[in-house]
């Protein structure tokens, strides 16, 4: 190799880390607004952010990466596709290639109106008046089509948005898999209201206090492997987590007294995006092999803590007596079988946010489905809620009574992320996958669990998912680690085989 290839390479390296840095400094800012910030800074707070938006991007399409990536795409660093250096090159160059197609003009204005269009929701969601949102929602799906036609698709419009948050994926491919879902899904879901059987999910509506809550979660996600030494726990009204640095991982909970499930798995959840976070290798930070492959599998890691671990029998077996001694009055008289079939409740709703691990698949199906049509052209904004409620009738045997339970429900189409709904689903059906095969090569995770032993799972994250930051695309990533494609029957046979006891299922 030639020194012009390894200064080139260095180069551009330490280009990449500096605009990491100004980014973990807008992410900080970020999430003290949302955490701590007094409500009158707010103004002076979106200066600071716009003006750091726009070094971002200006140093992400300096025009300088792509004589870099010139010198470096042909040369020996480059050869090995999946190698570091290799990554490098590859991702760097298909982002830059991809931001430069987008006109300025084009990027301004889906800035300006994804602030407006979340103004306009928030208001028009409070008043539950859609038309009032079908204006500026027009004006984001146009804006999001012609974003789709300035980067270019291989297949349809659709698999240039969901780029944007699932890096190479297929809508084709999302499409096989949700409908396979789908299909076995739905049956399933109707035999569960037809058992006759509820769990009394009454004992999960006693009182919780704060302060327990607060300690007993903490305890929980210290357990499974979230480091407090590199990162922090607080309160917001939105739970999230957000990785500010190497050693610097913060999340959030919001903490209901009357509900214990609500913190407890928020905490879960976002402790396994966090993991995911304290995963990557530090000394490739800012650079594509230090970073997370995509938000499905970002979302696998919180799901498979909050779901797969979090509410198994095996889980509770060891938690549940430390549950009993943290919250005496509200669990002495509630045996471990009917704590944990209260966890593992399952009924069709209306909102999203609300809904249990099997019915949810269902609500991103619906949007995912209408999202498309509405890029195609199948579907006008104007009839929108109709076709929302008239879905939520066929997949949940439920028919929302006003938009704001429906179709205003979420804030995401208001901010333009559209495409960004399935990586919820692929983030299910990669935790089931790739669940089943750390089953496959660790033994008895069960009995793991039940000693309150979670290690061997998270280093075998560690190893298979986090480590490899994005060396492999999500789809490629879980066909190395789990030797096939992504297949809906591994969530599946798990939802069957946990549910079909407790409801009475044959
Ligand atoms: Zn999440």
């Amino acid at each position: 190799m030639n020194d012009s290839t390894q200064s080139a390479y260095e180069a551009l390296c330490q280009h990449l880390r500096q605009t990491a840095v100004l980014e973990s400094i807008d992410h900080l800012l970020g999430w003290d607004e949302r955490t701590l910030m007094p409500v009158a800074a707010a103004e002076h707070r979106a200066d600071q952010m716009t003006l750091l938006a726009g070094l971002i991007h200006q140093r992400n399409t300096d025009p300088q990466i792509g004589h870099w990536i010139d010198v470096l795409i042909d040369s020996p660093l480059a050869e090995e596709e999946h190698s570091d250096a290799g990554t490098v090159i590859r991702q760097i160059k298909r982002q830059f290639e991809k931001l430069s197609k987008l006109p300025q003009s084009l990027v301004e204005q889906l800035a300006r109106t994804a602030v407006e269009g979340q103004q306009i929701w928030q208001k028009a969601r409070a008043e539950d008046d859609y038309a009032a949102f079908a204006p500026i929602m027009k004006k984001t799906i146009e804006l999001k089509r012609q974003q789709a036609d300035a980067v270019g698709f291989p297949e349809c419009r659709y698999d240039a948005l969901l780029d944007d948050f699932e890096p190479q994926e297929r809508t084709s491919n999302v499409r096989r898999v949700l409908a396979g879902l789908r299909d076995e899904l739905v049956p399933l879901i109707c035999q569960i209201a037809d058992s006759g059987r509820s769990p009394d999910i009454g004992l999960l509506r006693r009182h919780y206090p704060a302060a327990v809550q607060e300690k007993f979660g903490q305890q929980a996600a210290r357990r499974i492997g979230f480091s407090f030494d590199r990162g922090r726990l607080d309160e917001t009204v939105h739970p999230f987590c957000s990785g500010l640095g190497p050693n610097d991982t913060r999340i959030t909970t919001r903490y209901e007294e009357q509900f214990f499930p609500s913190a407890f798995f928020g905490i879960l959840h976002e402790a396994g995006h966090g993991i995911y976070d304290q995963g990557l290798r530090s000394e490739w930070y800012g650079l594509p092999p230090g970073k997370d492959v995509s938000l499905g599998i970002h979302e696998s890691q919180s799901r498979m803590w909050e779901n797969q671990v979090g509410r198994s029998r095996a889980f509770w077996e060891y938690n549940f007596p430390h549950a009993q001694a943290a919250f005496p009055a509200a669990l002495a008289d509630v045996s471990l079988d009917d704590f944990y079939f209260a966890m593992n409740d399952v009924r069709p709703s209306l909102i999203r946010v609300e809904a249990d691990e099997a019915t949810y698949n269902l609500h991103i199906l619906i949007r995912f489905e209408l999202e498309q049509a509405l890029m195609e052209d199948q579907l006008t904004v104007e009839d929108l809620p109709d076709a929302w409620n008239q879905k939520y009738e066929d997949y949940l045997g439920a028919r929302p009574t006003n938009d704001a339970d429906g179709v205003l429900q979420d804030i995401h189409w208001s901010g333009g992320a559209i495409g960004y709904f399935p990586t919820y689903s692929l983030g299910n059906l990669y935790a089931a996958q790739l669940f089943a095969t750390a089953h496959r090569d660790l033994g008895d995770l069960d009995q793991q669990f039940a000693s309150g032993q979670f290690d061997s799972l998270r280093e075998w994250l560690q190893q298979n998912i986090h480590r490899r930051g994005q060396c492999y695309p999500a789809a490629e990533l879980v066909e190395l680690v789990t030797g096939e494609p992504l297949n809906h029957k591994f969530l599946i046979d798990q939802l069957r085989a946990k549910l079909s006891p407790l409801y009475g299922l044959s």
